[in-house]
């Protein structure tokens, strides 16, 4: 099956990253096999022909944190502190949740996630592995999936695990799933955070990621709390305390990270560790990530949307427009994470937090065939004097032309091609109601019931 993308403006996300005015993308099977100038396109026979014209093509966008999981928990954790979301809100959720409630969940995500433009995505952990593999398999999205890991600390019972277990059932996930959907899926071992992990249990973890040539997923440095309680038992602050375990490397992913010394910031430089910002979730409940002192420091920032329930948007277009955006007003300075930049923490950078850049994040002959056409011919985005900055402060979903993954088009003319959305709306909406009813979380009234 050959696929040519002509009369595009193309943006490659390559080492030079080369854009070109009139491209040519050519598509084979689920490989790039060019990608220029019309003028030096190869001629010949294509089975499809996609004119570009107009458009912007770029390689398909990558989300590094979501939660496939806690999409029917979207507005069970609003206006809350992060310790009541997450005692009173979403453990209880996530521990009433069977394997068809993640399924519809991750379904339900994933089609967000396409409309958004996104291509791959690294989950966190979830309780469902298997649930989550089969909805990725339907809708063809491409991804790292992970289990929820917890072995000490508070926490539903059912969810805490002796840590030989933890690590036994991380290695069979990886064994089912890991390399599955022709190579689409991934697994990683998943921390979830240092009030539920033990350093056994980190140090075992990091080992296991190594011994496979995987990463670790880890939710770090969120609060204040979470330092004070890393200082009063481990003797030292979150990110001091896994230097110290030396667990911290290019394949340690650090979620969030917004609470860190002026020498942490300089431990994750040192290390290498790639991080993923998530500036909404942050903004509502934990703070501002120093995301210009990380990328003056050379550390590797790629972009995530969290859960449904800390977002609620599951669209890495709002947050490629909100870190665009807060870390100018927060340091007076419209210079800091200028467009270019945040354009490469949804492209390149994040297929090199993802372990997968030789695959991904790039248009470049040899790639996997991912891609994403923008149509900025809306009221919201034109004119394009300058793409790029378009693209990170004016683009909104509905202008996300077409997904492509593996060279099959998941998305096109409004539509996901791969599954029924109205059905799976109407399967979500019945399951995260009987889900919360059945999980025992209640909400405030915001105004009086009549
Ligand atoms: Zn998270």
């Amino acid at each position: 099956m050959k696929t040519r993308i002509e009369r595009g403006w193309v943006a490659t996300m390559n080492d030079e990253l080369r854009v070109y005015a009139d491209g040519t993308v050519l598509l084979e099977d689920d490989r790039i096999i060019y990608v220029g100038p019309a003028s030096e396109a190869p001629a010949g026979h294509a089975d499809r022909i996609i004119d570009a014209q107009g458009k912007m093509v770029l390689p398909g966008l990558i989300n590094t944190h979501v939660h496939l999981s806690q999409q029917l928990g979207r507005g069970i954790g609003d206006d809350v502190s992060l310790l009541t979301w997450l005692h009173e809100r979403i453990w209880p959720y996530e521990s009433a949740m069977t394997y068809e409630d993640s399924y519809i969940s991750s379904l339900l995500c994933g089609i967000e996630l396409i409309r958004t433009g996104v291509t791959c995505f690294a989950e966190a952990g979830g309780q469902h592995v298997a649930a989550m593999a089969d909805a990725m398999e339907e809708l063809g999205l491409r991804g790292i999936l992970a289990r929820s890991i917890m072995d000490e600390g508070e926490g539903p019972a059912s969810m805490i695990e002796p840590t030989d277990q933890c690590i036994a059932r991380q290695r069979d996930l990886m064994d089912r799933f890991h390399g599955s959907c022709e190579g689409r899926l991934r697994v990683w071992p998943a921390c979830r955070t240092i009030f539920n992990c033990s350093d056994e249990l980190f140090l075992r973890t990091k080992e296991l990621a190594d011994q496979r040539g995987v990463g670790v997923h880890a939710h770090i440095a969120e609060i204040p709390d979470e330092v004070e309680f890393a200082r009063q038992t481990r003797g030292a602050t979150t990110v001091a305390h896994l230097e110290n375990l030396g667990v911290l490397g290019p394949n340690f992913l650090s979620v969030h990270t917004v609470w860190l010394t002026e020498a942490e910031l300089d431990i994750l430089a040192k290390r290498d560790v790639p991080v993923s910002h998530n500036p909404a979730a942050a903004m509502r409940v934990l703070g501002f990530a120093d995301v210009p002192g990380m990328l003056d420091r050379g550390i590797l920032v790629a972009l995530g949307t969290d859960g449904a329930p800390s977002n609620n948007r599951m669209n890495l277009i709002s947050e490629m427009y909100l870190a665009g955006l807060i870390h100018k007003g927060r340091k007076l300075d419209p210079q800091v994470v200028p467009a270019e930049a945040v354009l490469g923490m949804v492209t390149h950078k994040a297929a090199q937090a993802l372990l997968w850049e030789d695959e991904i994040g790039s248009l470049e002959v040899g790639t996997r065939a991912d891609v994403t056409i923008i149509d900025p011919r809306t009221a919201g985005m034109l004119p394009t004097h300058d793409p790029v900055a378009n693209l990170v402060y004016a683009m909104d979903t509905t202008n996300v032309s077409m997904v492509i993954v593996d060279g099959r088009i998941l998305f096109e003319d409004g539509v996901i091609q791969t599954v029924d959305e109205s059905a799976v709306l109407a399967e979500a909406e019945a399951r995260a109601a009987e889900l919360v009813r059945r999980a025992g979380v209640r909400l405030p009234h915001r105004f009086p019931q009549a």
